[in-house]
Parts: C-alpha cells; structure tokens; sequence
C-alpha cells in the first residue's frame, strides 16, 4: 500500500461513497488493515436513487431495491459493517468515535461519508406531510399514495420531480408547487425549466410555479397548503422534496470545520490529521473549477468515496469530476453534466419531439454544462467535450 501508516480505517455512512471508499480500499490498494462502516440505517448500503423511481412505482419491479454490494462482498474483504448504529461524537485527541451503543471505536482514518436529511421547515411539519431520503420513508409514502386522492408535492427539483411523476402513475391528482418561476429554473434556468414544467404537464400533473409554500394546515383530516399570494391547495397527502441538510451534526464539538458540509481539500482531508469526508456531506475543494464545491448526486458521490480511499493510503492526485446526474420523470431521462452556476447563455437543439433536446450552457463562449433530455447519447460527447474545456492541469 503506497506510502500509507494506517491501521484502522472507520468510514461512517451508509451511501455510495461510504462503500465505495471501503470496497477501493481492499480492492484496488489491498490494504489490509481493518475497515469498518458504520452505518444509521438498520439494513446494509442500497441504491438510494430508487427510491423514487422504481420503489415507488405502483407495481415496483422485483428486485426493486439494490444493494451496492451482496453481504457476502463485506465478509469476503473483510469489511466490518455496523448497521442501525450511529456515529454521535468524536473524541479527535485520543481517536476514538463515539456511536449510539455506547460503543468507543479507535481510528487512524475517519471518513465521514454520511450524506444528508431532508429539510422540513417547521411550518410544514404535520402528520400526512413526508419527506423521501431513506429505504424506511417508502413504506409511509406507499401507504399515503395508495390512499391518497390528491397529493401535493411541495418543490419541483429533481427528487420532487421524480415523486410527482411516480405519483401521477398511481392515477391520483399531483400538485406540484415551485416557489421559482419553473421547477430546477436555479440548475437549468427559467427557459428549460418550463420545458420540464411541460413535461408534468403531459403527464396530467398540475404544475403551480412562482408559488411559495407558507405552511401545511390539518383541517377535518385533510391538509390545506397555504401559498403566499395565492388561493391555498387542499390535499389529503404532502411530500416535501426542499432540498437536504449536511448531516454533520456529530461533528459540531469537534475542530472539523463545517460550513454547508465538512469543508475539506481536494484530497477529502479536513483540517484535523486524520479525518476526512466525501460524498454529499462534503464540501471540497474542486481544482478543476478553483471552488469549494459541494454536489448531491449519486455518481459524484461513489468517485469521491474512491477519491477518499486513495486519500487513506496517500495515493491520490486530488478529486476533480465533472458533477453528472441523471433524473426519470414521465419516462424521460433527464441527463445533466458540467457545472453551469456562472453560464451566461444556453442554446437549445431541438428535435421533433418536443420532451427531446439537448441544452448547452455557457460562459463567454465557453461550454460549462450541458442537459440532454431523452437523449441519452447526447452525454458522453458532452463530457468529453467538457474535459477538454475545463481541464484541472
Ligand atoms: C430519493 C432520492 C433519489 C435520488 N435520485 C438520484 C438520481 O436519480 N440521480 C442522482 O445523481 N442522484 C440521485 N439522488 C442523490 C444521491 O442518492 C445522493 O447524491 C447519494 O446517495 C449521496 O451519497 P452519500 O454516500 O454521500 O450519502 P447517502 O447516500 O445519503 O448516505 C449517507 C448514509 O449515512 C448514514 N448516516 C447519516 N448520519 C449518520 C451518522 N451520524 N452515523 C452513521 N450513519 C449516518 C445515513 O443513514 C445514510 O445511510 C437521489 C437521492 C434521493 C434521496
């Protein structure tokens, strides 16, 4: 193992980038010290993206939920994985992690991988209203879809996207209300965002933008969602997709700096010696773009656990991805690469079908991102064109 003195690898979390960091390490370094996951959900690291997607479809496909790895994996290399435990406090002058059971672990690494929690502002909180982040959340959110008549969804990003789009497919009323003038108008402008709002449209859901959302009111059993300036929506079911909060928290009596995240460099390494983050928690520093960045994608966050396992045993050469991700909505494939938060203009190439194009976002002439919708192919060109632009070396 290149150049590394670590015996004992603690990774906290349960994502992709928790499992990737501690399958790269027997995998790829052959590191052959201990590593452990330790992880708050009670079952072993699964794809999360479906969620949203296949497990909540009305007939969810056999073999819905996907795990990252078959249990066996973790026996067969040897990683140590402690489910329905979390990590609650670290004590970083004697290395040791404090976990809900009482249990002291010792580390010579600690990667925080924990991802985040919804945001559910008070004035939304009430029974009936959910929110989507972990395997336990889908039962509720089943049961309220298989009852429901009418059901508001309160944010039109990708996550609220995906659940008005699952939940037209039951057959029932959708709502979806965006407090921007189109649903992901902040990631793909106020052009292309009516495009998708379009799309919801087609699809029979009801689409109310330039709506914010002040409060979920319980009236006779049902909910009434109060709008600012606005007639209010009644419904018998809310979902809340309001974007995440880092969970950090277990860190806050510790010297990690925190700021939207764990703020690391770009070799996921905190300012405290032996403690590192990846992941959707993790705000590092992108050499490729020279900012801190912090991204909630799926495939980000796999690169950045590896990044974090190359980080351990003193291999690495610095994370510096392209962030991509991708959405399903009415059966569309929404695909996204690049980072676009300065782009200056975006021209669109359409086709006949109006739910297909390609956008391409810019910056003094420069390609920063693109979105292909129901052009899947569209999307490795781009990234190779986006390489080339915006090389880290
Ligand atoms: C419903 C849904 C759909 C999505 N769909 C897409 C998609 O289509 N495309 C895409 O690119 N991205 C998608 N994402 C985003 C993607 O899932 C995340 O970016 C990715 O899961 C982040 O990985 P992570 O490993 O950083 O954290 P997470 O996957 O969030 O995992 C963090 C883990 O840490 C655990 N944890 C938290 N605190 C503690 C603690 N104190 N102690 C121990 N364990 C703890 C959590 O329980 C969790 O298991 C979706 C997200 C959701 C919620």
């Amino acid at each position: 193992v290149a150049g590394s003195n670590s015996r004992e690898v603690v990774i906290v979390g349960g994502g992709p980038a928790a499992s990737r960091c501690a399958f790269e390490l027997r995998q790829r370094y052959d590191f052959d010290g201990a590593v452990t996951v330790v992880c708050a959900e009670d079952v072993i690291p699964y794809d999360r993206t479906r969620l949203s997607k296949e497990l909540l479809a009305p007939q969810p496909p056999e073999a819905g939920l996907r795990w990252l790895e078959p249990y066996s994996s973790y026996e067969e290399h040897r990683i140590q994985l402690l489910c329905g435990q979390s990590a609650i406090g670290v004590d970083t002058r004697r290395s040791r992690l404090n976990l809900s059971g009482g249990q002291e672990l010792r580390y010579d690494k600690l990667v925080c991988c924990t991802g985040g929690t919804p945001v559910l502002p008070p004035r939304l909180r009430s029974p009936g209203v959910y929110t989507l982040r972990h395997l336990q959340d889908v039962e509720a959110l089943r049961e309220a879809l298989a009852t429901c008549k009418r059901l508001v969804v309160v944010g039109g990003g990708f996550i609220g996207g995906e659940i008005a789009s699952a939940a037209a497919a039951w057959g029932i009323g959708v709502v979806l209300v965006e407090a921007l003038p189109q649903p992901l108008a902040s990631v793909v402008g106020n052009e292309v965002g009516e495009r998708v709002a379009n799309l919801h449209r087609d699809s029979g859901v009801e689409v109310r933008t330039g709506a914010p959302v002040e409060g979920v009111e319980r009236i006779d059993g049902s909910l009434r969602v109060g709008i600012s300036g606005s007639e209010p929506i009644d419904a018998d079911g809310v979902v809340v997709g309001a974007g995440m909060a880092p969970a950090v928290e277990w860190l806050k009596d510790t010297p990690v700096r925190l700021d939207d995240g764990v703020v690391t460099d770009s070799q996921c390494r905190t300012e405290v010696d032996g403690i590192l983050a990846a992941g959707d928690c993790a705000r590092w520093w992108n050499p490729r773009y020279q900012t801190l960045m912090r991204v909630e994608h799926w495939d980000t966050a796999g690169r950045h656990g590896k990044a974090a396992a190359a980080s351990v045993v003193e291999d690495s050469a610095g994370f510096d991805p392209l962030p991509f991700f991708w959405s399903d909505q009415h059966g569309v494939k929404l695909q996204w690469i690049g980072h676009a938060s300065n782009s200056d203009s975006v021209e669109i190439e359409d086709t006949d079908n109006p739910n297909k194009f390609v956008a391409r976002y810019s910056h003094n002439g420069q390609l920063t991102a693109v979105l292909a919708v129901g052009q899947p192919r569209a999307i490795a060109k781009a990234r190779q064109e986006l390489q080339a632009v915006h090389s880290s070396s």
